[in-house]
């Protein structure tokens, strides 16, 4: 599978005893499929989608070694001969369809969230309420065994070769770095001490393994954390598990406790694809580019330049499994696009639920949601192309049905297009792109411009009505909301009105948090962030000269004074996602906005706005106050209730439920919907 527009990154690759057929690396990712036996069907079909799309080389989420391992109780393991049954069913359907696929073997250490946790040393992680105990001598020689018979079984269950997780912050790289790897005994001190627990579960497994087996290992280049190591000693890690027999390099950028972003939408796509390249000039195996990357164009540039001989993408394969193919074949335009958003993916990993995609509600699905042609084709009108309605539109027409898809505005998208205008989120327009595409390609008859009214959808002789209007904004009742200053997020984002130098935010959800990071951008900062300026923000050394890769972060010069506000007692941003909600909330803080909660709304009037937080009248001068106080379902096309006769009407997303709207529910629940009409 060559193609003139990324021959690099469609280029086969010849490992000697093996060929990989692109340089497309699928990146291992915890469904949360593999931790049960009877999901192992599942897996495989999941699995089987993103083979037939056409993938050089996939890895699966983390597969525990042993108990004290475990990521989760009762996570995936591979420790007896029982287990290989199940995981069959996935090298199987990988094969079937001409792929390859590597098993990753994950040791949590003290990332673990179970009681048997165990480190280098016992010192807790930020991120796990359980302290680990600290591995014997006779505990790590065990360990390495498990590793070796854990890759033994991995091969007996058909697995192309093994990727040991170096990187992130687990157990290997626990061992690797002097911040947790207080040992006095042969396994601690110097470096080389350091490393041997990961060169000595290496060559063991090379020794077992034989020598037609991939060992992939995914080493952390920049850890990001105090006490990360020094760019010598990643080379020398690197040169030691070179010679000890791995085939490929893969590469991790930051430690899950790092308090630098690495994979979220506002980091700049690629933004550590030169760091890999550095290794890449260093050593003689092949080199695995990650982090951010998700898209074929700078896939294929990244290998170009010489950054590193393979790329790897994991959510991107979440979003979309036939990526691939539709690179190879000039259909770029047709990717679903992952936008970096975490709220399936990651967000639902941490909360320990099954990961899907926000963008592709079948992600992780596949046996459940099927896009199959309806047995009767039916006649529907959708009003509103947000992203519930895109959704149900595109899949209805998908499953064959008649789809008229309305919206009063001239281009589809809904508030996905007012979300794009915040800085860093630019790549939501990857799925308003898609969404247009897909609704070329499905063959859905757009009507924009046209605010379609209950009557005129009574009279069209549709089937089914598809209500996907969306939302009103809230204004609440506070008095002085007719106030000129006050304006709603629609006027700031959309409407573009000019904001005065100090403001207040009424509402810290989501919206809030993004309106502030909207009013805080520096206009002489072009926008997606150039990587260098993204990299001063958070303190990030891209050159590598200094431990763990960080430095000070660029002292911010905020355009505005903010001043972000709740009624609840509760902490700012509590609700926004699990591992997103903390990046948005630093660069708050370190723009110097004052969040306030348990705040009651007295009144706005020309001083600004009065408050009473904790008792305590107070006046805060501001030019303007804007409202993000959440939104109300948009219902006026549904009939009455009780009514009987004529089309059947449908709510989904925003205007069946406004509360905790996110587009997540709204595309899984237009597409639910669509397949079931
Ligand atoms: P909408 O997107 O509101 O679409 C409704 C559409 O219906 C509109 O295009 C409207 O023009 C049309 N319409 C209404 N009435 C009629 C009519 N009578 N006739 C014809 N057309 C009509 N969600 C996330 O999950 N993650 C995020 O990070 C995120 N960030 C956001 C940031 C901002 C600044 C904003 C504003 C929203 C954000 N959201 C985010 C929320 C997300 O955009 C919404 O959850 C999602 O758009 C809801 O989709 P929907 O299709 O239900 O409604
Ligand atoms: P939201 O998250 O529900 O927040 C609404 C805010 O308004 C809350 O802070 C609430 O806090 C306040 N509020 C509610 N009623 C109020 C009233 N009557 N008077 C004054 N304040 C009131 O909604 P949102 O911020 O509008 O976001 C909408 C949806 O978009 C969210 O559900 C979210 O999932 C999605 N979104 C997600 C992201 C993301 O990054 N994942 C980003 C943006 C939006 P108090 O009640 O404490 O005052
Ligand atoms: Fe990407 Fe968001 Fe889908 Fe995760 S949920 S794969 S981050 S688009």
């Amino acid at each position: 599978m060559t193609n003139q527009t990324y021959p690099h990154l469609l280029a086969p690759l010849d490992l000697g005893f093996t060929t990989l057929r692109n340089r497309v690396i699928m990146g291992s990712m915890h469904t949360g499929l593999e931790d049960r036996f009877f999901n192992y069907g599942k897996l495989a079909a999941f699995y089987r989608e993103r083979a037939k799309g056409g993938v050089g080389l996939i890895v699966t989420g983390g597969i525990s070694p042993n108990r004290q391992g475990w990521l989760l109780p009762f996570g995936g393991t591979m420790n007896f001969i029982g287990d290989i049954f199940n995981h069959r069913k996935v090298t199987s359907a990988v094969h079937e369809e001409g792929g390859k696929i590597l098993m990753q073997i994950l040791h949590s250490g003290r990332y673990g969230y179970q009681p048997f946790v165990v480190s280098a040393s016992s010192k807790k992680s930020p991120i796990s309420k359980f302290k680990p105990k600290a591995l014997t001598e006779s505990g790590i020689e065990a360990t390495i065994r498990d590793y070796a018979r854990c890759a033994k079984l991995a091969k007996m269950a058909g697995y192309d070769g093994i990727e040991v997780m170096g990187s992130e912050g687990y157990l290997l790289n626990q061992f690797l770095c002097a911040r947790t790897n207080l040992r006095q005994d042969s396994w601690g001190g110097s470096i080389e001490n350091r490393m041997r627990l990961p060169v000595e579960i290496i060559k063991r497994i090379r020794k077992t393994v034989g020598n037609d087996f991939i060992i992939m290992y995914r080493h952390s280049l920049l850890d990001l954390v105090e006490g990360g190591n020094t760019w010598e000693e990643v080379l020398t890690v690197a040169h030691a598990l070179e010679k000890a027999g791995v085939t490929i390099l893969n590469t991790g950028i930051g430690w899950h406790e790092a308090r630098v972003p690495t994979i979220v939408t506002s980091v700049p796509r690629a933004a550590f694809a030169s760091v890999a390249g550095r290794l890449r000039r260093e050593v003689k195996i092949p080199v695995v580019a990650s982090n951010r990357i998700n898209m074929p164009f700078e896939a294929n540039d990244i290998i170009a330049r010489g950054d590193a001989d393979m790329v790897s993408m994991a959510r991107p394969f979440l979003a979309d499994s036939q990526f691939v193919v539709k690179a190879a074949s000039g259909r770029a335009d047709e990717i679903n696009t992952c936008i970096g958003c975490n709220q399936a993916c990651l967000d639902h990993t941490f909360s320990n639920k099954r990961a899907s995609c926000l963008v592709n509600p079948r992600a992780c699905h596949e046996t459940e949601l099927v896009y199959k042609p309806a047995a009767v084709k039916r006649k529907v009108a959708v009003v509103g192309a947000g992203p519930a309605g895109l959704s149900a539109a595109t899949v209805a027409a998908e499953c064959g049905h008649d789809v008229t898809l309305f919206d009063s505005s001239d281009s589809v998208g809904g508030q996905f297009k007012i979300a794009m205008q915040i800085p860093g989120k630019e790549e939501f327009n990857e799925t308003i792109r898609y969404f247009s595409k897909k609704i070329e390609l499905t063959g859905v008859k757009l009507r924009l411009g046209q605010r379609v009214t209950r009557d005129e959808l009574l009279a069209g002789g549709y089937d089914d009505v598809i209500v996907a209007t969306g939302i009103k904004v809230r204004m609440p009742p506070i008095p002085g909301i007719d106030h000129p200053k006050v304006l709603s997020y629609i006027d700031v984002l959309q409407k573009k009105v000019p904001v005065g130098k100090r403001v207040a935010i009424i509402g810290a959800g989501g919206i809030g948090f993004d309106v502030g990071e909207y009013l805080l951008h520096n206009p002489a900062h072009p926008l997606p962030l150039p990587i260098p300026t993204w990299a001063g923000e958070w303190g990030v050394d891209l050159n590598a000269t200094t431990s763990g890769g960080l430095v000070k972060p660029d002292a911010p010069e905020p355009v505005r004074q903010l001043f972000l506000m709740q009624r609840k007692t509760s902490k700012l941003g509590a609700g926004l996602g699990k591992t997103s909600g903390w990046v948005h909330r630093a660069t708050l803080t370190r723009n110097g906005v004052v969040m306030m909660a348990g705040v009651a709304y007295d009144k706005i009037d020309d001083e600004g706005i009065h408050v009473t937080v904790g008792g305590e009248a107070r006046l805060i001068p501001v030019d303007h106050v804007v409202i993000c106080a959440g939104q109300d379902s948009l219902t006026e096309l549904m009939p009455p209730e009780g009514s009987t006769g004529g089309p059947r009407f449908h709510k989904i997303g925003g205007a069946a439920l406004a509360a905790e709207l996110d587009a997540k529910r709204a595309i899984k629940e237009g597409a639910e919907l669509a397949v079931s009409l």
